[in-house]
């Protein structure tokens, strides 16, 4: 497991956050490493591109979907002295299967109209009702842009201000990870504060792009949320109710 501040778990390239494109697992989670049959939590951030193509890809979708599918369970993992411990992972429990489409699998929660779409590959989708609503209307999803903090590995100097995103990822040199998202997904991009710590640098930034939901999950929601009952109902709106 790399240590190195936002070094990828699997390619050891440079992670900055968008949310469905790069992202991170705290050890809170206790998400077991893929490549080792030693069980240890996993930690860290990763491109999502690098799990698809990475040949431990599958075996990490099914770490993530032992925390994203089941209840709480008890694990046991080895810890920082050495030791196996047992302790309790808590699971998110979206335990419905819905469906297999788009090249992966539609989980739903029983409890909450929350989802998740999992890629044959890898990465996992999470799903509002809001934003399924969003997709199941034909229109794209913009990730949450946040306020993020990312530490640089070194100075950029005050020119960092002026820059977008093309520039920060070259400077981080993994605008080719990049690439597609730049593209074909309409990032946003906004410095907002920086300053430098010893010879790196903290930026304060938001980022999101369209998140690469593909389009037979969008026409899956379109048919779903007809026939769909909330499990939470919505407040009752009152506006023009007189
Ligand atoms: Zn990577």
């Amino acid at each position: 497991m790399l240590h190195t501040p936002h070094a990828c778990q699997f390619c050891g390239r440079y992670v900055l956050e968008v949310e469905g494109w790069a992202e991170s697992l705290k050890p809170g989670h206790k998400v077991l490493v893929p490549w080792d049959d030693d069980p240890s939590v996993f930690h860290g951030f990763y491109h999502w591109s690098c799990v698809r193509a990475s040949e431990f890809g599958p075996k990490f979708r099914t770490e993530l979907l032992n925390w994203v599918c089941q209840k709480d369970q008890l694990i046991t993992v080895r810890g920082e002295d050495g030791l196996l411990h047992d302790t309790v992972r808590t699971g998110l429990g979206y335990t419905r299967h819905l469906a297999t489409v788009g090249g992966g699998d539609i989980y739903e929660s029983p409890r909450f109209d929350r989802w998740v779409f999992a890629e044959t590959a890898g990465p996992v989708h999470f799903l509002d009702i809001d934003q399924a609503r969003v997709l199941s209307e034909g229109k794209p999803l913009r990730g949450n842009n946040g306020g993020r903090h990312a530490f640089l590995p070194e100075d950029p100097g005050d020119v960092v201000a002026g820059w977008g995103l093309a520039e920060v990822l070259d400077f981080l040199q993994v605008r080719d990870v990049y690439q597609d998202m730049i593209d074909r997904f309409a990032p946003e991009y906004s410095f907002w504060r920086g300053s430098p710590k010893g010879s790196s640098y903290i930026l304060v930034y938001s980022l999101s792009a369209m998140r690469p939901v593909p389009s037979d999950i969008a026409e899956f929601f379109q048919n779903y949320l007809q026939r769909y009952t909330l499990k939470i109902p919505e407040p009752v709106r009152t506006n023009g109710d007189q």
